[in-house]
Parts: structure tokens; C-alpha cells; sequence
């Protein structure tokens, strides 16, 4: 995106924002739901498009506003269907988004910050480092790129079917952007997603996710990755200030209230001698019989420089079966896009970096999925 400063982005405001922002220029308040039509619904970027306007106020939003999209950098479709973009946002730096077609669902998986501060021991974005938060409308141009991608905007195809908030960053720690982003994907004058189609997935910033329940109802994924507190504070740093006891409470917490059985999806990476063992297993069913929950076990995604190690299938199906024995609900999460870095925990950003890593990078070729039936996210 290139910058203009005195100009206000229109794609960042939220619906409720988007009608103080048409109060405060003297205008009724349902130009704003007119308006997120045309944003969000016909993909409009210019105001000449927004027809049921009158002339002179947008000639008036022109002045004052504007319609800015980051720009692609590289869109790459792997042998599997998922596609990866690389876009440009303002300043320069670069973050990537993954679509992951499955059967009738095409899940967009959107990054909430260039960069991390969480240095997750496993993750590659972590390992850059933190760069910035991405603004709303940073983050909700990911789902207009993926859907322009396909064709000029139609609202009669659902052509992202869910969002998850699980490509780089920590969404919880870009709190006011995020749940701002959120309302637009879920508001039905904007993208309509139901709550259950957009998750957040978040490593455990507990003060926040009750803050988020206080504001919003979007579905919830917490990265556990560890059946303790000691390993847990190795794998996921910020374990040591919310430690998995209190994630947990904060968890329960989350779902008071909500009347429609949902529960949170914990994902939890497999990493060969780390945290697969049936010990661990057997650990972690006691954690999750204390919240309603799913399992989404995740095989390691390597990248370089990283001494870890995917699990091989028969240790993944181990894990699995234990947690199956428990009544655990427990899905394998398959690699998806790793012949162009889309796999989880990949996603890096910088294409200087991606140029240099295409050199080191030895993919893990994988034919098969880790399992059989199409995982859902
Ligand atoms: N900060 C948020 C959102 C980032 S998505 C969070 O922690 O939830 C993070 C998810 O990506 C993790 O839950 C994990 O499932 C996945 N992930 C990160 N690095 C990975 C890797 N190297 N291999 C497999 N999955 C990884």
C-alpha cells in the first residue's frame, strides 16, 4: 500500500466506525452500510463506482478518503490448490496469506502482524522477529486480494468460505485492528462470515482473550503445543507469564455464555522427541478434559535452521490414537502448499528472505497426506 497520510483508508473502518465517520462529515448514518456494500461486497475501489451515491458526496469522500490496497508481490498456486500471496503493505514490508481449498471450503489463513514478538521455538516467523502490527485494513485487504484473485467480486460465491487468523503474528497482541477486522469479515453488509467461520488462534495472551469476549463472539484456537508448564515454557515463550492452567480458565471463561456448543480448537504441533511421546499423550488428555475442546494435531512444518523434526506417521498415529481412546475429537492437520513455504509456521514475509531460503530450503516431500481424510481447520 502506498502511503497517503491526510487521507483516511476506508477499508479500515469498522461498521460501526464507518457510521462515525459519516455522522462526523454531516451524513446519515446508513451511507455507511451503503458503503461497506460496495467496499466489501463488490470489491469497489473507487468511489466513481459506488453508484447509489450522489455525486457530490463522493466527490466529498474522495477529498477525505480513500480505497487502498497493498500490492501483490508473487501469487504461487502449489500442486495441492493452495494458493500463496505475498503482499506489499505500507512501509514496505512485505507479509504473506495462504487459501487452502478443501472440498466446499476455501479457509483463508490471514496474518494479523508483519513479524511476531512471541519467538515461538517452532515457528519461523518468530524467528524474524517483530516488525509491526498490521492495520484493519491491512489485514482485511488479504481476503479482497484472495477474492479478486478469482474473478471480479460476486457476493453470490462464497469464494473464502473461513478466515483463520493463524498466518503470522499474534492477533491478540494487535487487539484493537484485529477484533476491527473480525467485525468486518462477520458483519453481513461486509463479508457475512458466521462466527463459526472465523477463528482466532492465539499462543495464550490471557488478560486479552477476556477482553475479546467482552467484544466479540469469533471462534477460538489456542496454539498449546505442550501437556505442561515446563515444556510448554520452552516451546511457547509467554507460557512463563500465562501459564496453561490459567489459559485454560480463560478458555472456560470464553465460552460462558455463548449458547451454541462451541468449543475451542487447540492445536498442538508434533515435534519428533519433544512433545510426542504417548506420555505426553497421555498428559495432555488430562489438560484438555478440562475445557470443551478439539484437537488439531499439527506435524511439524521444518524450516531452516531449525533442529526439529517432523514425527514419523507411525508416532503421529500413536499420538492420535491415544487421544482417540479418550474421547478426545482429534483431527491431523494435513501439510497443505509446502512445495511453495505455505505450510504452517513457513510464512515469513520478506521476499529478500524467501530468495535466500529457496537456496537452504530442503522440502520435506510429502505425497501422501499425514492423513487420509481432508482435515478441517
Ligand atoms: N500467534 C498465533 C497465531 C499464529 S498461527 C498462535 O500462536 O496461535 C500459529 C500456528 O501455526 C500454531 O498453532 C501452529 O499450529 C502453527 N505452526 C507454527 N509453526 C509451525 C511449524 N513449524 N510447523 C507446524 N505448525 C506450525
Amino acid at each position: 500500500m502506498s502511503e497517503s497520510p491526510t487521507k483516511i483508508n476506508l477499508l479500515g473502518l469498522s461498521p460501526t466506525k464507518l457510521e462515525d465517520f459519516f455522522e462526523q462529515m454531516g451524513e446519515k448514518r446508513f451511507r455507511a452500510t451503503q458503503v461497506l456494500k460496495w467496499l466489501h461486497q463488490q470489491g469497489a475501489s473507487s468511489f466513481d463506482e459506488m453508484t447509489n451515491i450522489s455525486k457530490a458526496l463522493r466527490a466529498r469522500l474522495a477529498e477525505m478518503a480513500e480505497i487502498r490496497e497493498p500490492e501483490i508481490l508473487l501469487d504461487k498456486v502449489s500442486k495441492d490448490g493452495t494458493r500463496k500471496w505475498v503482499i506489499r503493505m505500507d512501509g514496505g514490508s512485505a507479509i504473506e496469506m495462504v487459501l487452502i481449498p478443501d472440498g466446499d471450503r476455501r479457509t483463508l489463513c490471514v496474518s494479523s502482524q508483519v513479524g511476531c514478538s512471541l519467538d515461538c521455538s517452532f515457528c519461523s516467523t518468530g524467528k524474524q522477529g517483530f516488525n509491526r502490527n498490521l492495520s484493519t485494513a491491512e489485514i482485511i485487504a488479504q481476503l479482497r486480494v484472495a477474492i479478486r484473485a478469482y474473478g471480479p467480486f460476486d457476493p453470490s460465491e462464497r469464494r473464502v468460505s473461513n478466515v483463520v487468523l493463524m498466518g503470522m503474528g499474534e492477533p491478540l497482541m494487535n487487539f484493537d485492528n484485529v477484533v476491527d477486522a473480525t467485525q468486518l469479515m462477520m458483519d453481513d453488509n461486509a463479508y457475512g462470515l458466521s462466527k463459526r467461520r472465523v477463528t482466532l488462534s492465539t499462543a495464550g495472551v490471557v488478560p486479552a482473550l477476556d477482553r475479546l469476549r467482552e467484544v466479540s463472539d469469533v471462534s477460538l484456537a489456542i496454539s498449546l503445543h505442550a501437556p505442561n508448564n515446563a515444556l510448554r515454557n520452552e516451546l511457547v515463550p509467554i507460557n512463563k507469564r500465562y501459564p496453561i492452567e490459567e489459559l485454560i480458565a480463560a478458555c472456560n471463561r470464553y465460552l460462558e455464555g455463548l449458547n451454541d456448543k462451541r468449543v475451542i480448537t487447540v492445536e498442538y504441533t508434533l515435534i519428533e522427541g519433544v512433545n510426542d511421546q504417548p506420555e505426553h499423550a497421555r498428559e495432555l488428555v488430562k489438560v484438555l478434559r478440562q475445557v470443551p475442546c478439539k484437537l488439531n494435531l499439527i506435524p511439524f512444518n521444518p524450516f531452516p535452521n531449525s533442529d526439529y523434526r517432523r514425527p514419523s506417521e507411525g508416532a503421529i498415529q500413536r499420538f492420535k490414537d491415544i487421544m482417540l481412546k479418550a474421547s478426545i475429537i482429534t483431527t491431523v492437520r494435513r501439510t497443505r502448499g509446502d512445495d511453495v513455504d505455505a505450510a504452517c509456521g513457513q510464512l515469513v514475509g520478506q521476499v529478500e528472505d524467501r530468495t535466500r531460503r529457496s537456496q537452504k530450503y530442503i522440502p520435506v516431500v510429502q505425497e501422501e497426506p499425514v492423513h487420509g481424510k481432508s482435515q478441517r481447520l
